[in-house]
């Protein structure tokens, strides 16, 4: 093999890239598309989900480059996974799924408003670009004067008189969310999304949000920062009731920052306006794991 052949053939990564902002590191990024070897990895990696969204980061961590004036660079890996939000993850998919392929091919549709002839929810066919599931409210950037890494919003909840909460709540770095989902078996993943439609269990997406505990029971203080804890707090003592506050509150602060992709579709048949929610992950995973699209 000549050297001067792969000095040539390694310039197609700079045929083609694509400039992203990542809404919360704030951050400018360039993506560039993925290659015929990429998924050798994510297809050995699906036994485990947290593997899966290890092998992701790390494919992530390969396409990306950080733009700083005119030039750019790689970012050191720790610092990447503890300095990259998990949205920031989502939208860096975003970007190198419109690089590598540009459409989410043809989705079946269903119109919320009419039926067909047979009673049925009518169905059409549209193909889905990437670059429409961009809106002006799809992200927003971070507002606060720290970094989002070094970032705690404090929530304090009261219970019966009897025992303050505070809990430390963040916005989840991409290693943390990996490390909450390192305690979900792939049975349990599919028995979440089954029912309740999501990865993650209430217990589990609290402990991804929540840094650290603190009781104060008569005027004593007791803590915990460790995961296992918090989790076990979550499931096993935290009232319902104080979950809800709890939600109330991070909602609040933080849930204008979840990314809204989504196209903004005409049913042919009734003219319904609506807007179609795109899955960045699972289209991602689809795509390059089960090789396909379907609706
Ligand atoms: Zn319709």
């Amino acid at each position: 093999m000549s050297v001067n052949f792969l000095e040539a053939i390694s310039q197609i990564k700079d045929i083609k890239k694509m400039e992203s902002t990542l809404p919360i590191a704030r951050k400018v990024v360039n993506v560039v598309p993925l290659t015929v070897g990429d998924d050798l990895g994510l297809r050995t990696s699906i036994t485990s989900p947290s593997g899966y969204d290890r092998e992701i980061i790390k494919l992530l961590h390969k396409k990306v480059e950080f733009v700083q004036g005119e030039t750019t660079y790689t970012e050191d890996y720790d610092k990447f996974c503890n300095e990259i939000s998990n949205i920031d993850k989502i939208t860096m998919l975003w970007a190198l799924y419109k690089v590598t392929y540009e459409t989410l091919g043809e989705r079946k549709i269903t119109c919320p408003k009419c039926k067909d002839n047979n009673d049925n929810p009518f169905v059409f066919r549209k193909e889905i670009n990437i670059l429409d599931l961009l809106h002006e409210d799809s992200l927003t950037l971070w507002e606060e004067e720290l970094p989002f890494y070094e970032y705690i919003f404090p929530i304090k909840i009261n219970y019966e008189d009897k025992i303050d909460f505070e809990f430390d709540t963040v916005i989840p770095s991409m290693s943390r969310y990996n490390q909450v989902l390192g305690m979900v078996s792939t049975g349990q993943l599919q028995q979440n999304l089954e029912k309740i439609g999501q990865v993650f269990t209430k217990p589990m997406q609290m402990s991804l949000l929540t840094k650290k505990i603190k009781l104060i029971i008569n005027g004593e203080e007791i803590e915990s920062s460790g995961l296992q804890e918090i989790l076990i707090a979550f499931e096993n003592h935290v009232p319902e009731i104080v979950s809800e506050k709890f939600y109330e509150e991070y909602n609040n602060k933080f849930n204008k920052y979840i990314p809204k992709f989504y196209d903004k579709v005409t049913c042919p048949n009734c003219g319904h306006q609506f807007n179609y929610d795109v899955d960045i992950e699972l289209s991602f995973f689809r795509r390059t794991i089960l090789s396909g699209e379907s609706g």
